[in-house]
């Protein structure tokens, strides 16, 4: 049999996908290109990635089954020439305290290896070194660097008595359990404020013990101060806390490095070992491009074979603009975009060949002077024998794949269709949406907007900012620049810290299920107001959610079978079909519409077919900042990282009241090239209501609206944290920096 050489789609329809028929080759670096909504994702994610996990599903028994991702089967006639998918996205990397950079990359591993067979003294296994393992771990935060410990500055309320509750723990007050424990033996006066007492009659009281018999009272010898019985009953327990319990807990304490280990999470054995002059603690410290430096210089024959493996990951971790984080970095607070490098660093070192690697957008979070390696290492991946589907907006990616495959011509229905396929040459000489813009010129210089005043964020030290003072003109559009790492984030945080801005973000917009973008933008009560009006019944009809909605589903359109241990089930409400409605508020309607049909109706159709000004014109807000595709109904939960921020400014173009500073990180992620000029338009509208505008971004168009440009650097972590330049963007020129290369090369 020959091998196959693609990957076969026929008639896929997948989301908006219009009966989509594709042969991508394989072994191949292959980039999805297409506007926003154009359907990008519903092939790569939705269509090919789901019925490679549907097809590997299967193979397991149903046990097994039961514990991997659900993928339901895409709309699809026919898919071949699959192989095992491994999607690399954005979604942050899980929420456990034990997973490092470290430990995920297994560079940690390797590290541990090194310690056991080389440094001093050899301490045995390697896995002595690993504070994931009861032989390496710090008995004391069972490995966790951290532990839990009262706030006892919380525990009492000065300004009252004993007996008007001065505890405020839990049952401690008058009448509480442990209250007469205090009170009544004669030792305390239960009527005196405790800021009356002394600091010793305090110390007793919260102490017991030592701090008691000093102040040569006479304490009954079962006396328990206030903390050790609270640290008894509450932390050094090996019970199942109730919920009450554990909100006492995180009220009352708070949670500081271990003082056994002082956060270097092993015990005293490993963590007093020595390598290249060098603790495991310390070496956890290290920036990644230090540490890798240091391992070059082991030249022991014995372990040549981890040394190798452990610089070709931390090499990798460099080049892909990740060289400033440390091993000992928890993965919960890493970024989106340094998860997501995080992962692709992963499977570098896979010997696995024959898989099919898909890719979403990995130059979010990277400086254009960044991008080159990570092309090389997604072009290693290649070269392994695996195939890559990259869904990418950045020509710079484009030009550099063996083939584009270009999904359009527009959004929502109408896109879907293969609109290209070919080299990045052809698509340069292409009538698509991605061709023109290629081949249109660099938007045009324009004078910056004067400031209306500043804003001065001081002595900003927070992760790597070197005391820096910076003033951010208000009433213009500040635009934050820097190799990743640089510490723009950082000083973003300073500025909402120091004057409280608000910062639109990418995280989800509601877990509610229900909320759609009307809801969230507040859109929704004007168009029930419309339907009431027009039909003279009350507005509360027409809301799913409460008079009008479908009795069975509760207005969800769908039944929710819970099926105890086993995954639940969702089904179609037969009821209604799916509708919502009762079919007497549907049989309401507003020049031929339903409500119903209001609610399927996208953004941009409802601007022209609903007779009302003002909800045109709130629905304008949605259709400018790209979202024009988007249902009305559209549950906010299918909605990824960047549209999220999108139907955030939309919002906040709505509300006019009073102006404020806004903080944007990277507002162009998931747009097309063609969408970023509406970006702007929209970020320009924020300016002109009054409002200051600080955005963190990559893009060089975005970068070149500016007003006023702020670049950090040069380099990540502690090689940055300083102000490279303040300034005009049309004065940046003639400086050997990234930001400045970036610009000229762009310009040429
Ligand atoms: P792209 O990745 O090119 O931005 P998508 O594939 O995400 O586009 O979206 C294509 C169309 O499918 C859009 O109209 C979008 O609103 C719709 N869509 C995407 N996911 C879902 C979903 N889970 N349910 C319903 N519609 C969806
Ligand atoms: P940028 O936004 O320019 O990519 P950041 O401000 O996120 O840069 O990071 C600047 C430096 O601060 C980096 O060395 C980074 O590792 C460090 N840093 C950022 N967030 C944290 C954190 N939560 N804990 C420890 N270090 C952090
Ligand atoms: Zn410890
Ligand atoms: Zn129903």
């Amino acid at each position: 049999m020959a091998p196959t050489r693609h990957i076969t789609v026929r008639r896929a329809h997948t989301n908006n996908l219009a009966d989509l028929d594709l042969d991508i080759p394989r072994h191949r670096l292959v980039v999805v290109v297409g506007v926003s909504g154009s359907g990008k994702s519903s092939l790569v994610f939705d269509t090919i990635a789901a019925e490679a996990g549907y097809q590997l599903g299967e193979t397991f028994p149903p046990f097994t089954r039961n514990r991997l991702p659900k993928w339901s089967r895409p709309d699809a006639e026919h898919i071949a020439g699959l192989t095992p998918v491994i999607v690399i996205d954005q979604r942050r990397i899980g929420g456990n305290a034990r997973s490092t950079v470290g430990t995920i990359t297994d560079t940690w591993t390797y590290l541990r290896l090194l310690y056991s067979r080389i440094g001093t003294p050899h301490v045995g296994e390697s896995n002595c070194f690993s504070f994931n393992d009861p032989a390496g771990m710090c008995p004391t935060c069972s490995g966790l660097g951290e532990v839990v410990a009262s706030a006892v500055e919380r525990f009492l309320d000065l300004d009252k008595s004993l007996a008007d509750g001065g505890i405020v723990l839990p049952g401690f007050g008058h009448g509480g359990y442990w209250y007469s424990l205090y009170a009544d033996i004669g030792t305390f006066d239960a009527r005196t404020p405790l800021r009356q007492w002394s600091e010793a009659e305090r110390n007793a009281l919260l102490y017991g013990g030592e701090a008691a018999a000093k102040l040569g009272r006479r304490t009954p010898k079962e006396y328990e101060g206030v903390v050790p019985r609270f640290e008894r009953i509450y932390l050094h327990t090996s019970d199942n806390l109730s919920e009450r319990k554990q909100d006492t807990i995180r009220r009352f304490t708070r949670s500081q490095t271990c003082p056994e280990c002082d956060g270097d999470r092993l015990n005293k054995a490993a963590r007093t070992a020595v390598l290249l002059g060098r603790t495991p603690g310390e070496m956890s410290r290290l920036e990644v491009a230090e540490l890798l430096d240091l391992v070059r210089t082991i030249d022991s024959a014995h372990v040549a074979p981890v040394v190798t493996a452990l610089t070709e990951r931390l090499d990798a971790m460099v080049k892909i603009g990740l060289g400033y984080l440390t091993l000992a970095r928890p993965t919960t607070s890493l970024s989106g975009g340094e998860s997501q490098r995080i992962k692709t660093v992963r499977h570098l070192g896979s010997s696995l060949t024959e898989m099919t690697y898909v890719v979403d957008e990995p130059t979010v979070g990277l400086h254009p002077s960044d991008v080159e390696s990570m092309v090389e290492l997604l072009e290693h991946l290649c070269r392994s024998g695996n195939s890559v589907l990259v869904v990418e907006h950045d020509p710079a990616v484009m030009a550099r794949a063996d083939e584009v495959i270009e999904i359009g011509p527009g959004a929502g229905a109408a896109g879907g269709r293969l609109v290209f396929q070919g080299t990045f040459d052809d698509l340069r000489r292409a009538d698509t949406p991605t061709g023109r813009v290629l081949r249109r010129r660099a938007l045009p210089e324009r004078a910056p907007r004067p400031a209306t005043g500043s804003l001065t964020v001081a002595d900003a030290r927070r992760n790597n900012l070197q005391h820096l003072t910076v003033q951010i003109p208000r009433g213009v559009m500040t635009v934050l620049t820097g190799v990743a790492g640089s510490g723009k984030s950082s000083l973003a945080t300073e500025l909402v810290d120091q004057h409280e801005a608000i910062v639109i973000d990418q995280k989800p917009v509601s877990t509610n299920r229900r909320s759609t973008p009307i809801t969230y933008t507040g859109i929704a009560p004007a168009i029930r107001r419309l339907f009431a009006r027009r039909n003279d019944v009350p507005a509360s009809l027409f809301s799913a959610n409460s008079d009008g909605g479908c009795p069975d589903c509760k207005g969800t359109g769908v039944i929710y079978t819970d099926l105890a241990f086993m995954e639940g089930q969702e089904v179609v409400c037969e009821t209604c079909h799916g509708r919502r409605y009762t079919p007497e508020v549907l049989a309401h309607t507003v020049d031929g519409l339903s409500i119903a049909d209001v609610d399927d109706l996208t953004v941009e159709q409802a601007v022209s077919r609903l007779p009302d000004k003002g909800i045109a014109r709130a629905l304008e807000q949605l259709a400018a900042v790209g979202l024009g595709y988007l249902r009305l109904a559209q549950s906010l939960s299918t909605l990824s990282g960047g549209e999220c921020q999108r139907v955030k400014i939309a919002k906040e173009l709505r509300e006019v009241a009073q102006t404020t500073t806004y903080v944007l990180d990277e507002p162009t992620t998931g747009l097309h090239m063609s969408d970023i000029d509406a970006l702007l338009h929209v970020l320009d509208r924020l300016v002109e209501l009054g409002n200051d505008v600080v955005v963190i971004e990559h893009n060089l168009d975005v970068i070149r609206r500016a007003d006023w440009l702020i670049d950090l650097g040069p380099g990540p972590g502690r090689h940055g944290g300083t102000v490279l330049f303040e300034g005009h963007v049309a004065d940046y020129t003639g400086y050997d920096t990234p930001t400045c290369r970036a610009l000229a090369d762009a310009s040429e």
